[in-house]
């Protein structure tokens, strides 16, 4: 807070009123990822707060943590992980619900210090997923990261103790 950077992130992301339906305020971090200060801002942020944390894993959730994890993992040393949801990938029947999330099995080892990132988080549901995807594996999740939060749905009751870290709310 107070950061001016901050500012110029919120300034960056692109407020779409009832999208995809009627009474979501929908957050779209690609007019975000068109702005090169405030993008690297994002990255800049979350670097600085994970680099000294010897952390081994980034592991970014399908799919727009997939725009900000790779950074972060190549400026921290940490290798990128990507939690998908095979909902995704069947064109037919929800086999799978939008909770459930997957990674390869030999992606991450046992004791491996990890955070989690997305672009936002709502309901804490995703984020629940990916925690209990790599605590499956053994695995420390030693955060989730996102760079938007709504702060009315109080997704931080849902994460199973673990610290999150948000850099804006909407207002
Ligand atoms: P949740 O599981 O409820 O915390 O929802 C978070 C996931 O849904 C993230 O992967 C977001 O990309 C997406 N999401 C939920 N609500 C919004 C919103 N208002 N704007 C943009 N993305 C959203």
């Amino acid at each position: 807070k107070g950061d001016p950077r901050l500012e110029a992130i919120s300034a960056a992301i692109r407020v779409v009123p009832n999208f995809p339906k009627k009474g979501i305020m929908f957050q779209d971090i690609t007019t975000l990822l068109l702005d090169h200060k405030a993008f690297k801002h994002t990255i800049d942020i979350f670097v600085d707060r994970y680099k000294d944390m010897q952390i081994s894993v980034v592991a970014g959730v399908e799919a727009r943590g997939f725009m900000f994890g790779p950074s972060i993992a190549l400026a921290i040393g940490a290798k990128f992980v990507l939690c998908v949801n095979l909902a995704n990938y069947q064109s037919y029947e929800l086999e799978y619900g939008h909770d459930r999330l997957e990674m390869h099995v030999d992606a991450v080892e046992p004791l491996e210090r990890v955070i989690i990132i997305d672009d936002l988080v709502a309901t804490g549901g995703t984020l629940s997923a990916a925690i209990s995807l790599m605590e499956s594996q053994g695995a420390e999740v030693v955060e989730c990261a996102c760079v938007i939060g709504l702060p009315e749905v109080k997704g931080q009751h849902k994460l199973k103790g673990k610290p999150l870290y948000v850099l804006v709310e909407p207002s």
